[in-house]
């Protein structure tokens, strides 16, 4: 959509929040006072309130979501998801600052909230057939130790957190963890592998991975507690360029695609915020087109 399309549909913030209302709301509005199914009435002046036809008593349309307590313009709100959503690698505040016109700290708080939406999904035991996982390490900011900023190492000896992502083959979806807390420089333990995998896959799911030591678990019946059936790909002999689908290349094009927008736009992730980076990496690999109407429903959050 470009932007002239984009100010024809949304010309009026009232146009922002009809398309709000039907994706929170559909046909039945359920009013968070008495609890009834109601019909409702928009406030003239207020429309972001509604009131209750039954109590008569009247609740914001957006409370418990991203856009609650927020002054900007609506409109610039969806243009900021709308960019977001549209560009493969992110987008820094910088740029949405220029592109809407708000100050950098208005944006950049947006876009702390829209990725926070990015990560309000549930993708306990999503995947049940084929997945791959693999995992990457990601250098972070020198952090801050007892007041003294460490010195950059680069190469051996630097500190980096590992990051653990699993792929499903059928739907292509990705869920990927920080692999924390005090990982930094670890190798993974089985067990933390095994938590990963327990999380997102159902029992019996065949396991795709690398021949890293890390997934030995699935090896023996008393650590392989779900009974995963494991398929271990060597890097080293190269089986995965044989063409028989064994492979762990989804994952790992994934990682590329992370590092880069890491890279590229953010320059630099510190620790505390890498999961919300993974978060964003992931929403956009799992939702296509529909990705827009996705990232409203969850910008609602439980109440
Ligand atoms: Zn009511």
């Amino acid at each position: 959509m470009t932007f002239f399309q984009f100010m024809n549909k949304f010309s009026t913030e009232e146009a922002v929040m009809d398309y709000f209302i039907n994706i929170r709301y559909g046909e039945t509005v359920v009013c968070p006072h008495c609890g009834k199914i109601t019909k409702v009435y928009r406030r003239k002046d207020a429309p972001k309130l509604f009131i209750c036809a039954n109590c008569d008593n009247h609740f914001s349309i957006f409370k418990n979501t991203i856009f609650e307590k927020s002054s900007t313009d609506l409109r610039k709100w969806f243009y900021a998801v709308h960019l977001f959503l549209n560009s493969k690698k992110g987008i820094s505040g910088l740029q949405l600052q220029r592109e809407i016109g708000v100050t950098y700290k208005t944006a950049w708080r947006m876009l702390k909230q829209i990725r926070s939406a990015m990560g309000n999904t549930d993708m306990t035991k999503a995947f049940e057939s084929m997945v791959e996982i693999d995992e990457t390490y990601i250098g972070g900011k020198p952090r801050k130790m007892n007041g003294k900023t460490e010195p950059l190492k680069r190469g051996r000896g630097t500190k980096k957190t590992p990051v653990v992502g699993v792929k499903e083959r059928s739907s292509s979806h990705v869920f990927a963890r920080v692999a924390l807390p005090n990982a930094e420089g670890k190798k993974l333990t089985g067990k933390q592998l095994f938590n990963i995998l327990d999380s997102v896959c159902k029992k019996d799911a065949t396991v795709l991975t690398d021949d890293f030591t890390g997934y030995n678990f699935m090896n023996h019946k008393n650590t392989n507690k779900n009974n995963y059936y494991r398929i271990s790909v060597n890097h080293s002999e190269s089986i995965y360029s044989l063409g028989n689908g064994l492979h762990t290349n989804g994952i790992e094009s994934f990682w590329a695609l992370l590092k880069r927008g890491i890279l590229g736009i953010y320059h630099h992730v510190s620790v505390k915020y890498l999961q919300e980076y993974v978060n964003e990496f992931c929403f956009r690999q799992n939702n296509g087109s529909s990705s827009f109407d996705a990232l409203l429903r969850q910008g609602v959050f439980a109440a």
